[in-house]
């Protein structure tokens, strides 16, 4: 019955009046999902992921969509400072909203959001919880969340772990992701909480700690022997895998058996080597804080899929922001609804990064009742602007990745060059390399002139950051020498 449940949660409620939906009766479900759990061992699968991925009736999907659409826009334009003020200027008439007249409100800037934070916040809504966004994309956002939306995330999330991830009470997820991400990190802590599961917040700290925590007994009755699920971000999980391989830790000191990752581009090589050492099945998802809770999941196939319930996804070309064609490149632009978001409110948020748009109709794997772009291929503030082809982050680190030379987690800076880059990298590199390098760049079409190897990081041009980077220092103690030691 549970997956009758949540199509009566996911298609029920969210077509009903743009009300709040009650945190406790999503609670109730999750309440009722382990019961199911604990008695039978498992729910059906099957039924479950089918109950997700169901198509919807097309015109019903348009219409839950419209409607969801145009209540958002106008609870923005009656709440907020910055949509009543521009809705007033272009004389938006909030009733005549529809999916056909998107244009009529322009997209969002993240410039716009950081530059007038308390403009973009519902004077309808309890703001509770102030984040700042980490920063490696550019300057830090700050974005207002309520108890309630923050607590009905939650919910959802721990329907989702439990059915979806499939974790259990036994399990223990280690959390390597920055603190300062601070809704990210809420929603796990709870979210895992509410399912029952075990969770340890262990954050972005030095490797060989990270992977000392994980490689440890846990020794508690009822739970596996070792941590069992990690979530963390492309980046710190390639500078796990080359810490483990440089030092003393061999795949057997770990059990892990799933690794969740996102907030990055991973790519097809970082994902297999990872899957390859640490025998763990790695799952990528999509979310940035400004979008919450709108979240992409990865289907098998290699696509970015998205609910079309909790908020409006477009695809628009990166310079005209009008809609971009199947087989182009298009910026993800996103529209959280409410009463999924209801504190800072954004309409047709330019996220900044971008994918290659497809032909809905052709997708052919488990999830194609979801719409679906391509995997990220990275950010377009860093894209460099040259005449040339689009070079893509995603581009840049399957081609470095590829070289075992070069460290996962290597920074790398993308210098323009007339209508093509010199690619600087992060660690030193022999000629042999940089041949190999500049070949393989030319055979897979990327506009690289040229490729610098850096000993030291930090003199790299147009340094590109990651999340690896948002290091924590913490304490280590040497036991032989009685020493302690900041790392
Ligand atoms: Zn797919």
């Amino acid at each position: 019955m549970i997956d009758t449940a949540w199509r009566q949660v996911r298609h029920g409620l969210a077509v009903a009046s743009g009300r709040h939906i009650r945190p406790e009766d999503v609670s109730a479900l999750v309440t009722q999902l382990r019961a199911t759990l604990d008695e039978f061992g498992d729910v059906n699968d099957e039924q479950f992921s089918e109950a997700m991925a169901r198509p919807l009736d097309p015109d019903i999907r348009q219409r839950m969509k419209e409607k969801g659409w145009r209540r958002t826009a106008q609870n923005a334009g009656r709440t907020t400072t910055f949509y009543g003020d521009l809705f007033n200027d272009l004389g938006v008439d909030l009733d005549d909203l529809t999916l056909d007249n998107l244009d009529a409100v322009p997209p969002t800037s993240k410039a716009a959001l950081r530059s007038r934070p308390s403009d973009f916040v519902s004077s309808a809504a309890r703001p509770a919880l102030r984040a700042t966004t980490t920063g490696t994309t550019g300057r830090p956002a700050v974005c207002w969340f309520s108890t309630y939306e923050l607590d009905l995330a939650a919910a959802y999330s721990a329907i989702a772990y439990l059915a979806v991830n499939r974790l259990r009470n036994e399990d223990l997820v280690t959390i390597c992701v920055s603190g300062r991400s601070v809704v990210a990190v809420r929603s796990m802590l709870r979210a895992l909480e509410m399912a029952g599961v075990a969770s340890q917040f262990v954050g972005v700290i030095d490797p060989q700690q990270a992977l000392f925590n994980l490689s440890q007994p846990i020794g508690v009755r009822g739970k596996k022997d070792k941590p069992s699920v990690l979530i963390t971000c492309p980046s710190y999980l390639g500078a796990l895998l080359d810490t483990a391989r440089a030092g003393r830790f061999s795949s057997t000191d770990f059990q892990l058996e799933q690794i969740l990752c996102g907030g990055e581009v991973l790519t097809a090589h970082l994902k297999q080597e990872a899957e390859g050492f640490f025998g763990a099945r790695v799952t990528e998802a999509y979310a940035m804080t400004e979008t919450f809770p709108m979240t992409g999941m990865a289907c098998g196939s290699g696509h970015l899929h998205f609910a079309s319930d909790t908020g409006l996804v477009e695809t628009l070309d990166p310079d005209s922001l009008t809609p971009a064609r199947p087989g182009s490149i298009g910026v993800l632009v996103m529209t959280p609804f409410i009463p999924y978001r209801e504190t800072t409110v954004v309409l047709r948020m330019v996220t900044g990064d971008l994918v290659r748009v497809l032909d809905q109709s052709d997708l052919g794997c488990e999830l194609s009742g979801l719409e679906a772009t391509s995997l990220p291929l990275g950010r377009e503030g860093l894209r460099p602007s040259i005449d040339a082809e689009r070079i893509f982050e995603r581009d840049i680190l399957e081609l470095l990745h590829g070289e075992p030379p070069i460290p996962l987690a290597v920074s790398y800076g993308i210098e323009p060059d007339g209508n093509e880059v010199i690619l600087h990298i992060g660690s030193p590199c022999p000629p042999p390399l940089i041949d190999r390098l500049e070949l393989e760049a030319t055979r897979r079409g990327l506009p690289v002139k040229r490729v610098i190897g850096h000993r030291n990081p930090s003199s790299i041009p147009h340094r590109m950051l990651n999340r690896a980077l948002l290091r924590e220092t913490i304490p280590v103690r040497h036991d032989a020498l009685g020493t302690w030691e900041l790392r």
